[in-house]
């Protein structure tokens, strides 16, 4: 972390922040010019408060050097983070498809899409027991009960079951969820986050509706923090000014993030745009961007689904998006398994 100390300061006041500055257990190197004084501190500024430190009235600017992310930063950890679920591989060249509803609905509905899906390829299941929804009048989802629904797809079928979690009172229930999944609207719920690092099932953070890619990367650190170092990233759109879309599927966050972190990193094309029809585009798009699989929507009757059916494809759809992205993956150095 560099300071530009004003050049108006007295020798005391740069004094007393040097003192202040070796308590947080930094060392500083300090270089004085004729019109300004640099401060080059060295250690773990992860703890410093880089806010506190532009505040004060002899500090002209401040620079981190280090991100302030450390367990999820490939600076530290260059290998990609692969994890092995339910006999599958997630992260390094293996690309993973999980489908599904967005909410579980009925027992008839679950299974029929998951032996739909695992029949189009798709290794792992989605869908929804807690739903976020905008109004509370909406469907709020079979909660506990659309778990254990959950649980009969898994046993009929095998796969591994995502599904997302709303509160830490809740992680009891979601002992039979293979991938526990912290929706957009909790990415910053950070006494969540916490509870999730004291687990050791796999989490899939999907990235909040407006926030940065630092933000996300700080809030896989609270998880990782704890102890629990089995993150799936998810990319799902963000909020801009266009309208034309339910949100905006940011496709540069994707490569980028591959640099910044040695977790895995997938995409949610379906609540990115919330257009059924864009789906397909958008998945082709994110594999060729290097994405490590994809989380797709996925429902027999979209028309009538009790939730976000506007952008879910359908089976027969599905198939046929998985045959094509299947063909594109040589090209981008993946491999299924
Ligand atoms: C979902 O996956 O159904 C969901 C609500 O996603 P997000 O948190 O990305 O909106
Ligand atoms: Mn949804």
């Amino acid at each position: 972390m560099i300071l530009i100390i004003k050049s108006s300061s007295e020798k005391k006041q740069i004094n007393n922040l040097l003192n202040w500055i070796e308590r947080q257990g930094l060392k500083v190197h300090m270089s004085v010019g004729d019109n300004s004084t640099i401060l080059g501190l060295v250690g773990d500024t992860s703890i410093i408060d880089i806010d506190l430190l532009r505040s004060l009235d002899i500090v002209e600017s401040v620079k981190r050097i280090q991100e302030p992310y450390k367990k999820a930063n490939r600076k530290f950890h260059p290998e990609d983070t692969i994890l092995e679920i339910n006999g599958h591989k997630v992260g390094g060249k293996n690309f993973t498809y999980i489908a599904g509803p967005c909410s579980v609905e009925s027992e008839k509905q679950i299974i029929s899409i998951a032996k739909e899906v695992k029949e189009a390829g798709a290794h792992f299941l989605r869908g929804g027991a807690y739903k976020p929804r905008t109004s509370p009048y909406s469907f709020q989802g079979l909660r506990e009960s659309g778990i254990e629904l959950l649980s009969k797809a898994k046993k009929e079928t095998g796969m591994a079951i995502v599904t997302e979690i709303m509160g830490a009172n809740d992680i009891d229930i979601f002992e039979d969820v293979d991938i526990i999944q912290v929706g957009a609207r909790n990415m910053q719920n950070f006494e969540l986050l916490k509870a999730l690092g004291r687990t050791s099932k796999p989490i899939l953070l999907k990235r909040g509706l407006a926030n940065t890619i630092e933000e996300w990367l700080m809030s896989a650190e609270y998880i990782m923090s704890e102890g629990n170092e089995k993150i799936i990233l998810c990319e799902r759109g963000i909020r801009t000014f266009e309208m034309y879309t339910r949100n905006t599927l940011d496709l540069s966050a994707i490569p980028l993030v591959k640099e910044l972190t040695h977790l895995p990193v997938i995409v949610d094309p379906s609540h990115a745009s919330g257009l059924s029809r864009l789906v397909a585009p958008l998945s082709l798009a994110a594999t060729g961007v290097g994405a490590d699989g994809l989380i797709v929507e996925v429902h027999n009757d979209p028309t009538n689904a009790l939730c976000d059916g506007a952008q879910s494809i359908t089976p027969k759809q599905f198939s046929s998006l998985v045959e094509k992205i299947d063909i594109m993956l040589p090209i981008v150095n993946k491999i299924r398994n």
